[in-house]
């Protein structure tokens, strides 16, 4: 990449506005993320077919919650009795789509806020649903989310975009869980513009961002952690943004 213009954008609406202004070279938006960030990327897929923009394309790596809550329920790696979900997601998708887990697992689940005080409401609505020992889904971020989600943002992500299997660090390859632009729209699609193939993830020497995102290690587990990974000099993933695991563990968590 040492030769490419790459840029950090806020939105899609600034990468649009790259290619508005560069009518001469392709500009690439990396879509990433999950449900939350798919429907502006499908908007700004439409937008450019609306508009005639013919150097805008995307690099969809956008992922499903769900299939992958699926995914690690069915490893039975972990014995929960409660998941927080997220608020984000849920905003855009709803509840309704996690309610396989309390139903086929057995497994209780709050969706959550973002305050201190939401996530303190939603641990205490999963204890009082497992000392019920009736699992169910339940909204603790009802300013955000109701139970059918964004129907206008759902309708924009099925328009572009359909379901595909998506590759996860530590995890691998799981059905269903990743989207892909329909071929109605292939023109944005980098992949085929450019015959993009893109590499399995590969961690690096000593880092376990895999176990520690399926649950079954923490970032205290990792010889690296503090000593040589830190958010200055991340070595995994995990400790690159500060949403990340071992990010979070460095700024709040105690030895
Ligand atoms: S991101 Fe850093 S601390 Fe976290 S698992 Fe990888 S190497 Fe270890």
């Amino acid at each position: 990449a040492s030769e490419a213009d790459i840029r950090i954008v806020y939105s899609t609406q600034d990468a649009l506005q790259i290619a508005r202004d560069n009518p001469s070279k392709s500009v690439i938006f990396i879509g990433i993320g999950f449900e939350t960030t798919a429907p502006t990327i499908a908007a700004s897929i439409l937008q450019a077919e609306n508009e005639g923009i013919k150097n805008y394309y995307v690099l969809c790596l956008s992922k499903l919650c769900p299939p992958i809550m699926k995914a690690l329920l069915d490893l039975g790696e972990l014995k929960l009795d409660g998941i927080v979900c997220p608020g984000h997601v849920s905003v855009i998708i709803g509840s309704r789509p996690y309610e396989f887990i309390p139903r086929d697992y057995g497994v209780a689940c709050v969706v959550a806020g973002f305050e201190p005080v939401d996530i303190l409401l939603s641990v205490e609505m999963l204890v009082a649903q497992i000392e019920n020992g009736k699992p169910i889904v339940e909204i603790a971020y009802r300013r955000g989310v109701n139970p059918e989600g964004n129907k206008i943002a759902l309708e924009l992500m099925d328009r572009v975009f359909q379901v595909d299997s998506a590759d996860w660090r530590g995890i691998g390859v799981v059905p269903a869980s990743g989207l892909k632009i329909r071929k109605k729209f292939e023109r944005f699609d980098a992949e085929q513009a450019f015959s993009i193939t893109l590499e399995p993830v590969r961690e690096a020497k000593g880092c376990i961002c895999g176990d520690i995102l399926r649950g079954v290690k923490t970032p205290l587990d990792c010889k690296l952690f503090r000593k040589v990974c830190t958010p200055e000099h991340p070595v995994g993933p995990c400790m690159v943004s500060s949403e990340g695991s071992c990010a979070a563990y460095y700024q709040y968590g105690t030895e």
